[in-house]
């Protein structure tokens, strides 16, 4: 598991520029895989610009709690609120919200078999029928925001895992997403690769993107987010602001997970 290492503790938490509406809502919201009951009861309301860290040990149902926000994974019960369109079964709705909401995984999942830039260009221009010039030009945008613009020819296999994730972020941004979630981002690189990647994440909240982003990293945690999450067994166990968070944690649960990665 990672430590707080990867990013200087400086003590400047970028500062957010939070608005009253809510963007995401998640109201008693149950999900089973068959007999088990992998999200309990989650409630969760998050407000545009904020950045939410959602961490606890392995299996306690956070990748398949924000898979549920853009639908990779259906709930059963409860209701599930983005940017103002409920998440149904019309696949209209869904596909509404997939367009606003971006996802990075921990295993990138770039097309081997597309260059960068194409992996970039392709949703633009297959889902938003953008001309192929213009989403190259946006494309090339990002890939200088994330920093390998040099990059744009080449194979993801020629990429190190650190270049690889910087691409499905800039691939992501350009879907022009309102909404970024991440899911253990930077838990399939190798050390040194992880702070190229949590600095782009970092630019992205200065940015005012509103983020979900399950990582142990918790220098990032501390520099970036309004609120930490705690999760286990399917359930939110505590949330609070990082300093109270890590200084003050209130359910042994927790105390006993920050003691096995702190
Ligand atoms: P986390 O991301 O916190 O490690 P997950 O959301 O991936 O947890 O998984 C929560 C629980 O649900 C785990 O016990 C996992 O084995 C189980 N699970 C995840 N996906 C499936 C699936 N497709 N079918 C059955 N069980 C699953
Ligand atoms: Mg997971």
């Amino acid at each position: 598991m990672s430590l707080d290492t990867q990013l200087p503790d400086d003590g400047v938490h970028v500062a957010s520029a939070i608005s009253d509406e809510v963007v995401i809502e998640l109201a008693s919201v149950n999900k089973w895989f068959g007999e088990f009951h992998v999200l309990k009861d989650i409630n969760l309301s998050v407000n545009k610009g904020e950045r939410i860290v959602i961490c606890g040990p392995s299996g306690s149902g956070k990748s398949t709690m924000i898979r549920c926000i853009n639908r990779l994974e259906e709930h059963q019960a409860g209701d599930i609120i983005v940017n103002g369109t409920e998440m149904g079964t019309n696949i209209k709705n869904i596909d509404a919200i997939r367009r606003n909401v971006g996802m990075v995984f921990q295993q990138f999942n770039l097309f081997p078999h597309l260059t960068v830039l194409e992996n970039c260009t392709l949703a633009p221009i297959w889902v938003k029928n953008m001309p192929k010039a213009e989403a190259e030009k946006i494309a090339m945008q990002y890939l200088e925001r994330v920093k390998i613009p040099e990059q744009a020819a080449k194979y993801p296999g020629q990429l190190s895992g650190g270049q690889q994730q910087r691409v499905a972020i800039a691939r992501s941004l350009c879907m022009s997403p309102t909404i970024m979630l991440f899911d253990e981002p930077t838990s399939a690189l190798d050390p040194e690769m992880i702070s190229e990647v949590l600095d782009v994440m970092v630019g992205l909240a200065e940015s005012g993107m509103t983020m979900l982003v399950v990582t142990h990293e918790m220098g990032f945690a501390k520099r970036v987010a309004d609120r930490v999450i705690f999760m286990d067994q399917g359930e939110i166990v505590e949330q609070n602001t990082p300093d109270e968070f890590f200084t003050n944690p209130k359910s042994d649960r927790t105390k006993l997970f920050l003691s096995q990665i702190l």
